[in-house]
């Protein structure tokens, strides 16, 4: 189980720390005077588990402080959020025995809480699929290092993999990423100075983040600080000084904050903790404006933190002074090949939006780089919202018919929604202003993209391709290894908006009966795009039944699509009985009589190089 603290209210690190697969507990105290400011906090958390939690059950705390209660119709709000499951009132004040403040009937609602835990994680499905048994041995050796490091070197990680007989190094990063992903640990393999430093206590690391945050001293200089600061608030024995530029490292991989160039000794800003308003003098002077807007459904904090994080090294300056505020900041194209272009972006967290306005010869280039940047933040932010069909975030581009160019009021369109009307083939757009002039849509686009960056792949389609592996029981490596692959496939495909989703079936019927039932998977492959196949001496029953339901389907329908894999390797004539054998033949003879030709593979490679490219035709990305 990995163990969240994601208390900082005020935003980003909250964001980062949302992982699927999870339990919730929100605990909100009521001993304080602004209850309307409790609700709305609720509110906002509901609904940042809404857009992020993956559908993760919640309970929700009430902690009592002075045993003041609070007035909430949690009725209404597990109606409106039907993840959360429980509601608690406690008094986290009054557990200790022999203190002024214990109260009995209030442990033993704690207790009561702490059993309701326990059975809630027992249903918690621990990962999406069965993990092979040394990769729980492995677990349950971090889970138990855990108890007693904050962290370890990857080397130390490594000897844990090979006592485990995961020998190749590119394996053994590879199942540091899923336990990353799993929340078991934080492991940022690609970022310098981080690749060495796998954190097991993960509070111990967000709170390393929040100490920071919650310095006074830090507070008052609007989010500036030095190294030497550092060694002040991490004071802490836990933060010797040993790891203090790796936590620093992990801010800036967290985009927490940014360090400012050329100043000795190193200094960084936090943007989270800058003036909430743009520096005195600041005007933003229109000339021509190329503008675009980013409007959500819901807005979580910190996006304009962290774009300003993204940005820093682009921020324009004025005697010296970066130009930037905690929701907005003005951008100097100059080192993004943009000379004399210069942009202004800025959040609007009530109304939801991101605008951006940019003027300069090179307005198209900078907007399409900008706007990528974004595009990727919002992608990375959504990311568990991939097989659910509600897009969150629109892209607003501007009408260019006469009218709007002329007002400063114009109709905007969702860049999606031209995309889409194009693959349609439809040419034009009704303008929203009177007289509801047609607009070519190709020269809306061109007229505030360059042509290359608005390229269909952009767009977050949000596609799920189903795919159901079926292979038999000796064939376990190369499941295995597929489902790495798909998982690689996964995390590279996540800007196009794909998202691969593998069910795996192996033919052996223990299996069936911990899992799922036969049922399950018939409806599984009855909903399948994909079907792949891979058999080796022998087809087995369960999996020829699976084949014949996924044709007798592909027959009706067209899909799934069918691909069947036939591992060539040498085997000892004495490890092949004559029943196997003959189930393969017989395969491999109805193979014909369909007309269907099977792939034969000889290693895992080139077993996934086919099936990628295969996909790549099916799919286009
Ligand atoms: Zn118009």
């Amino acid at each position: 189980m990995g163990f969240w603290w994601p208390t900082y209210l005020s935003g980003y690190p909250s964001i980062f720390f949302l992982t699927q697969r999870s339990l919730y507990v929100l605990v909100i105290d009521t001993g304080r005077d602004d209850l309307g400011h409790d609700e709305s906090n609720l509110n906002y958390w509901l609904q940042v588990l809404e857009l992020l939690g993956g559908k993760s059950p919640m309970f929700l705390v009430k902690n009592e402080k002075n045993d003041r209660g609070i007035q909430i119709d949690i009725f209404q709000k597990k109606k409106r959020f039907d993840f959360l499951k429980e509601d608690y009132k406690l008094n986290l004040n009054s557990l200790i025995p022999d203190t002024p403040t214990f109260n009995q009937k209030r442990l033993a609602d704690f207790e009561q809480f702490k059993v309701d835990i326990q059975n809630e994680l027992k249903d918690l499905p621990l990962v999406g699929f069965p993990m092979p048994k040394n990769w729980i041995k492995i677990r349950d050796k971090l889970l138990e290092l855990s108890q007693k490091e904050y962290f370890i070197s990857r080397e130390a990680f490594i000897e844990i993999c090979l006592e485990n007989d995961v020998i190749d190094f590119k394996r053994q990063m590879e199942l540091s990423g899923i336990f990353h992903d799993l929340g078991l640990l934080l492991h940022f393999q690609n970022y310098p100075n981080l690749e060495d430093f796998i954190i097991l206590q993960n509070t111990w690391a967000t709170d390393a983040v929040f100490v920071v945050l919650d310095n006074p001293i830090i507070k008052e200089n609007y989010g500036k600080f030095t190294e030497n600061d550092l060694v002040e608030v991490w004071g802490d024995k836990s933060y010797n000084p040993k790891v203090h530029s790796k936590l620093l490292s992990l801010m800036m991989q967290f985009e927490v904050c940014y360090q400012l160039d050329k100043i000795k000794p190193q200094t960084y800003i936090i943007p989270e903790m800058l003036p909430s308003s743009s520096p005195k003098g600041y005007v933003w002077t229109p000339r021509n404006d190329l503008p675009l807007y980013y409007k959500y459904d819901f807005m979580p904090k910190g996006i304009a933190t962290r774009l300003i994080v993204r940005f820093n090294k682009h921020l324009s300056t004025s005697d010296g002074q970066q130009i930037v505020w905690k929701s907005g900041m003005k951008i100097d194209g100059k080192l993004l090949d943009c000379p004399e272009t210069e942009a202004e972006i800025v959040e609007t967290w009530d109304n939801r939006q991101i605008r951006i306005r940019i003027h300069g010869p090179y307005a198209k280039d900078l907007m399409s780089k900008l706007t990528f940047q974004i595009d990727d933040l919002n992608n990375e932010l959504f990311k568990s919202q991939v097989d659910n069909d509600k897009i969150n975030w629109h892209k607003m581009i501007p009408c260019i018919c006469k009218v709007c160019q002329q007002n400063e009021v114009k109709h905007y369109y969702e860049y999606a929604e031209l995309l889409e009307r194009k693959q349609y083939g439809k040419e034009n757009v009704e303008c929203k202003m009177k007289p509801y002039e047609l607009v070519d849509i190709r020269s809306l686009l061109e007229g505030i993209l360059v042509k290359e960056m608005y390229n269909p792949i952009l767009v977050p389609s949000q596609k799920t391709v189903k795919i159901f592996l079926a292979s038999s029981s000796e064939l376990k490596d190369e499941r295995d290894q597929f489902e790495i692959f798909i998982y690689r496939e996964n995390k590279r495909l996540i800007k196009s908006g794909v998202f691969l989703q593998l069910e795996i079936w192996e033919d052996f019927i223990d299996h069936v009966s911990q899992t799922r039932s036969q049922d399950e998977y018939n409806s599984m492959i009855q909903q399948c795009d994909v079907f792949v196949m891979l058999y080796f001496t022998k087809v087995g029953l369960y999996t020829l039944e699976e084949f014949e339901k996924a044709l007798s389907k592909y027959k009706e329908t067209n899909l799934p699509k069918i691909y069947t894999y036939f591992k060539k390797g040498n085997i000892m004539s004495t490890d092949v009985d004559r029943q196997s054998l003959l189930s393969l033949l017989d395969f491999q003879d109805k193979l014909k009589s369909l007309g269907h030709f099977q792939t034969d593979f000889e290693n895992h490679s080139q077993l996934q190089l086919h099936f990628k490219k295969q996909l790549e035709k099916l799919y286009e990305f």
